[in-house]
């Protein structure tokens, strides 16, 4: 500890005079009147204009946290770094939460929401440190800083500003009222006391008790250039007056988990829960190592990016879900519980280890889920993607709502037996595209039997029930002395341009008469 700073100084150190003090800031975010066992949670992005899949998985935890506990799950924009700052990105991150269905209860009483409208509080608590000793003002300059920085590499030293190197750790007010009236502008650091040599134990749901030297580096807590927080002291200030119970974050926070201990414990405050999740990686193409996935360079990184493809949203974060509930998928396959809200997700089970994403797994999920659909869901869903990424499909569909909605309705009248060919809304386009004449290809390599064609145009009524439809098949087959399944395929290709589709006789009731003939005219000639 060293010498507290008087109010007057305080407040031309931190540009204002604090507007709180500390006992009524606890008075203003009183504990929350919850349930016991209630988890209060957080989703805390920083707005970079862009939503990383593990920042979906780490909402997903959050929300699912609070909603199976009758607790509050929060979302707060970490918007301190001003050097950073994006267009539409808090936009981004709400969309996609929307999107995905992670509702968040903005609580006015806990915000504001922004971490650069909580400047007061930060400031408010930064002046109980400086005015109790455990805080200084810093004049050191981003020169001055480079300079240690390159002195202790050449040195071998630990870089930062710690014991030694902290060369304004212990200024006088003299000292600082000096600098102040020569126009320099400090940044406030911790005034660390944590010996390295000693353990500091901090406590993970999920990893236990976790020993780490004691924290030492006088790390900053509001900087000099905008008076903002780090995400250090914003991370103690507002998991505190946010009475948050649990901090899901990534295991790139791990490092610096002592030091947030340590500030905890200075301020006599009780540390939430934390888990720290794993990364969402994959096997890098190049190195056959498994790495976290890169906003730079894999698509699938980004969350958008399976808005735009067309993946089910349930789907997504089914997928995800099971990563941090890996008893989900044989509870849904037993029928145990019919979505994700009805598992209750148990902090202790998260995984620890990077999760490997796995896109075929994602795929199962997918058509696992559309296969469920009432066919009017799916239509709309469908519809719904099309109208926002391709306008070409969504005019095609446009003219006519009704014909998609008979194409996808085919095989899917009998819920046991419910084709499992889609997976993603676009590719569900792609997968019945031959109903359209724009998008139909004929196929050139089947050898077709042109006598078979022609039988079947001959007697063809589109009136015909199925039975009627299939005797007539029956009958050619016998005449011309070969299978049933071969009029049958000679029939599907010359319709469909496949040799795999779903029921053909739907198909050509859903078709009608005009495209079936015309399809099979264009073959026969
Ligand atoms: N803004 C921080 C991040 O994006 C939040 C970490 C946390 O949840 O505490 O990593």
């Amino acid at each position: 500890m060293r010498n507290g700073l008087s109010a007057d100084l305080i407040a031309r150190v931190l540009g204002d005079a604090p507007k709180y003090t500390l006992a009524e800031l606890e008075e203003k975010f009183p504990p929350r009147n919850l349930p016991d066992g209630a988890f209060v949670t957080r989703f805390a992005p920083s707005p970079t204009g862009y939503m990383h899949i593990g920042g979906l998985y780490q909402a997903l935890i959050d929300c699912k946290l609070a909603y199976d506990t009758g607790g509050v799950f929060m979302l707060r924009i970490e918007d301190t770094d001003t050097k950073r700052e994006v267009a539409d990105a808090v936009e981004i991150i709400k969309n996609s939460m929307q999107r995905f269905g992670l509702k968040y209860n903005d609580m006015p009483e806990y915000g504001p929401y922004y971490q650069s409208q909580r400047r007061d509080i930060y400031h408010s608590v930064a002046a109980d440190l400086l005015a109790r000793g455990l805080a200084y003002p810093c004049f050191l300059t981003a020169d001055e800083m480079a300079r240690i920085r390159e002195n202790q590499k050449a040195a071998g030293f630990a870089t930062g500003i710690y014991g030694e190197f902290a060369r304004d750790r212990d200024i006088t007010d003299d000292e600082i009222i000096r600098r102040l009236d020569a126009g320099e502008v400090p940044s406030v650091r911790l005034y660390s006391t944590g010996n390295p040599e000693q353990r500091i134990f901090c406590k993970d749901a999920v990893r236990g008790s976790i020993g780490f030297p004691e924290n030492n580096e006088d790390i900053v807590l509001i900087k000099s250039n905008d008076g903002l927080p780090t995400y250090h002291f914003a991370h103690l200030c507002d998991d505190h007056f946010m009475r948050t119970t649990h901090v899901v974050r990534g295991a790139e926070w791990l490092p610096s988990f002592p030091l947030h201990i340590q500030l905890f414990r200075m301020m006599g405050w009780a540390p939430p829960m934390y888990i720290h999740t794993s990364t969402i990686d994959k096997i890098d193409a190049d190195t056959g190592k498994q790495r976290k996935l890169s906003k730079r360079h894999d698509p699938e990184a980004n969350v958008a990016f399976f808005l735009a493809d067309g993946w089910p949203v349930e789907a997504v974060l089914e997928y995800l879900f099971n990563i941090a509930a890996s008893g989900y998928e044989e509870a849904k396959n037993k029928g145990q519980v019919k979505n994700i809200w009805e598992y209750q997700l148990r902090p202790k089970k998260i995984p620890m280890s990077g999760a490997l994403f796995d896109m075929k797994k994602l795929e199962w999920w997918a058509r696992e889920f559309i296969g469920t659909l009432p066919v009017d869901e799916l239509a709309r869903r469908v519809r719904d993607w099309a109208n926002e990424y391709d306008p070409v499909w969504a005019a095609r569909i446009g003219d006519k709502p009704e014909y998609l909605k008979n194409i996808l309705a085919i095989e899917r009248d009998n819920p046991k037996r419910i084709r499992k060919d889609f997976i993603t809304w676009k590719q569900t386009l792609d997968e019945v595209s031959y109903f359209w004449d724009d998008l139909f290809a004929p196929n050139t390599e089947y050898a077709f039997n042109y006598d078979l064609l022609r039988a079947f145009l001959d007697g063809f009524d589109i009136c015909d029930d199925k039975d009627t439809w299939w005797n007539k098949i029956v009958a050619i087959a016998a005449n011309a002395g070969v299978k049933n399944g071969d009029v049958a395929m000679n029939l599907r290709v010359a319709v469909t341009g496949r040799t795999n589709t779903p029921d053909l006789y739907s198909i050509m009731q859903v078709m009608g008469a005009d495209m079936v003939k015309s399809r099979i005219e264009r073959i026969i000639k």
